[in-house]
């Protein structure tokens, strides 16, 4: 038996990444692009206003109010779409519509509900004129050339994915088409004697073909186009006859004939045609699975298709597939990520795990008090397909677990969750240790300068053991905290603090996610008993020993030279440490 890994990696080696195509951005969504894309126009290609309302010079707006208006002479009006005739003076107005270019000496836009406009409408008056109600800043309303884009701009890079804000961007920067790479083509085949089309009528022993609709659905959603073969009986010609229709495909799914029946001859069928690769994946359900691929030669061309042969049970055809086939596709579409985004949830039904494979139990999400919850939709059996239909996730229970029992943590696939909302930006992570006295701060501040100079936004971690600066006896924050408050939060204009009262020390898996994944970086000093990459400071004078074993260390810095195979760095050279951890995990991350 393979595990789900092996498996995943041989499919994924005999998948390509596609060629890519130009085509119209509407067809491209989801697609990955295969070009960067630079913008040859401004957006917005003129300053313009960004309310309905009166273009003006801020300056002629000075002191004014609901109870001292300032009066302008209105010597035009323009439209969203026109250009203005005149220009904006000295105490005169341009009545303006949002998106309309801004007049020539105007630098301000106020808007209707600021003028006395509709009064004046109301009560009938003269609107040559307008009364301004408030005093406005140069620039407010008015939205500059080049705000949004700038010419030049490299405004979408080769390898993202279109959605439709970028297909949008697109449409913006006046391109109807985008180089993108090509959805692949996957060739469905179902096989079996007792399987016939939807739409005929069920003679006894016989069942409808339901996994060729599940997988060309999934097919569809990952963003192939399915190829519908039909149904293959369990015959050598039967199924050969229609795999040939299948060949010009980027890939051929079949669906049963990969058991140890008598009539699963799906794998004698490929023995003859291709490269097989016959497996019994360790998971459940799901077992069985055939991957190769299908060989044939046209005239003096030789077509190679990968083939993968999922297990004929419906539920099983459909969790192989995510596993595998999504993948494989994704790739070809040139995806960069391949796993399906995971959450941890607490299981609220006990699940057994009997044979030692790896268990994917179909389940109900749902999220209460911002924790995540899955309960086992029903009956597990592999052919059991509104199981499925009543799932969103997929519980992971591995093959060396028995099983869980309600109230544990399971880690959940997510059906319905795209695989980019599992790209989270991870922040890398290093932490700066050492004895005592070795001058752990000191690099540290030197490392800080050295970051701040490459223009990465930087975070530092510090425990600090005898309590809080901030957090002195008769400050407000004390005396709230002395009050019973759990939690003080301290802003100011220019600085922010948290102190939180704890009931244990946190460790640093605890505390990334308050930091959240705004900074480039994490500098830690200290917490050398945390798994996180550690770079150790050594001073000569304090002995050759190290406070960490070698094995948990990636470089030390030091000021004397150390008889080991670990990275060692020369104390003083904060460029070369800088370089050290950029290139190590910063980049690497
Ligand atoms: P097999 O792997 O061919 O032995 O099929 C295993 C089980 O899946 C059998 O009960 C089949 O009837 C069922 N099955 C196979 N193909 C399909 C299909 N296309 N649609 C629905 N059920 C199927
Ligand atoms: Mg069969």
């Amino acid at each position: 038996m393979i595990s789900v890994e092996e498996a995943l990696d041989k499919v994924l080696s005999y998948v390509e990444v596609l060629e890519p195509e130009r085509k119209p951005i509407l067809d491209c969504l989801g697609q990955v692009l295969a070009e960067d894309v630079y913008a040859d126009i401004d957006i917005p290609p003129l300053d313009n206003s960004a309310m309905d309302g009166y273009a003006l010079r801020a300056k002629d707006t000075r002191g004014a109010s609901e109870s001292s208006p300032r009066y302008l002479v209105v010597v035009g009006e323009v439209a969203a779409g026109s250009m203005p005739t005149k220009e904006v003076r000295l105490g005169t107005a341009i009545r303006i519509m949002t998106g309309a270019p801004l007049p020539e000496g105007a630098d301000t836009v106020v808007r209707f509900e600021d003028t006395d406009e509709v009064n004046r409408k109301s009560s009938g008056s003269d609107l040559s004129q307008i009364g301004i109600l408030c005093q406005a800043k140069k620039g407010l309303n008015v939205r500059g050339r080049g705000e949004d884009i700038a010419k030049g701009d490299l405004v979408l890079k080769k390898g993202k994915v279109l959605r439709p804000q970028e297909i949008g961007v697109l449409a913006s920067l006046g391109r109807s088409n985008a180089l993108a790479i090509r959805r692949p083509i996957v060739a469905i085949l179902a096989t079996g004697d007792e399987i016939v089309g939807v739409d005929q009528p069920l003679a006894p022993g016989k069942i409808h073909d339901s996994n060729t609709y599940t997988i060309a659905a999934e097919v569809s959603r990952y963003g192939g186009v399915p190829k519908i073969l039909g149904i293959g009986r369990d015959s050598v010609r039967s199924l050969t006859e229609k795999i040939d229709k299948g060949l010009d495909a980027d890939m051929l799914i079949t669906s049963g004939g990969v058991s140890k029946g008598d009539y699963d001859i799906v794998k004698d069928v490929l023995a003859e045609h291709g490269e097989v690769g016959f497996w019994t994946v360790c998971m459940k359900p799901g077992k069985p699975l055939a991957f190769g691929i299908i060989k044939k030669t046209e005239g003096r061309r030789e077509k190679k298709v990968p083939h993968l042969g999922l297990p004929g049970n419906p539920v099983s055809s459909m969790i192989t597939f995510e596993q595998f086939a999504r993948p494989a596709i994704l790739k070809m579409m040139g995806k960069k990520i391949l796993a399906k985004p995971a959450i941890r949830a607490i299981i609220e039904d006990d699940v057994v795990n009997t044979d030692g494979r790896r268990l994917f139990a179909r389940v109900s999400v749902t999220r209460r008090g911002g924790q995540y919850y899955a309960s086992v939709t029903g009956p597990q059996g592999s052919g059991i397909l509104t199981s499925m239909a009543k799932a969103n996730g997929l519980a992971v229970i591995p093959e060396n677990s028995k099983g869980v029992k309600a109230g544990d943590v399971v880690e959940v696939q997510m059906l319905d969750w795209g695989e980019e909302q599992g790209e989270v930006k991870t922040v890398p992570i290093v932490s700066i240790v050492g004895k005592s006295q070795s001058g752990k701060t000191v690099l540290m501040e030197q490392l800080i300068v050295e970051f701040k100079r490459r223009g990465y936004k930087v975070v530092t971690l510090k425990h600090s053991r005898g309590g809080m600066e901030i957090d002195h006896p008769g400050k407000d924050s004390w005396r709230y905290a002395q009050a019973g408050s759990d939690a003080v939060l301290i802003s100011s204009p220019d600085k922010l603090a948290f102190i939180k009262r704890l009931d244990h020390d946190l460790d640093i898996e605890e505390l990334l996610p308050i930091i959240g994944p705004e900074f480039d970086l994490v500098l830690v000093e200290g917490f050398k008993k945390s798994k996180i990459p550690k770079i150790e400071v050594h001073k000569k004078e304090l002995g050759d020993d190290l406070l960490c074993s070698p094995e948990e260390l990636s470089a030390i810095v030091t000021d004397g030279s150390l008889d080991t195979d670990i990275p060692q760095l020369p104390w003083g050279d904060t460029v070369t440490v800088a370089d050290f951890i950029e290139e190590n995990f910063v980049l690497k991350s």
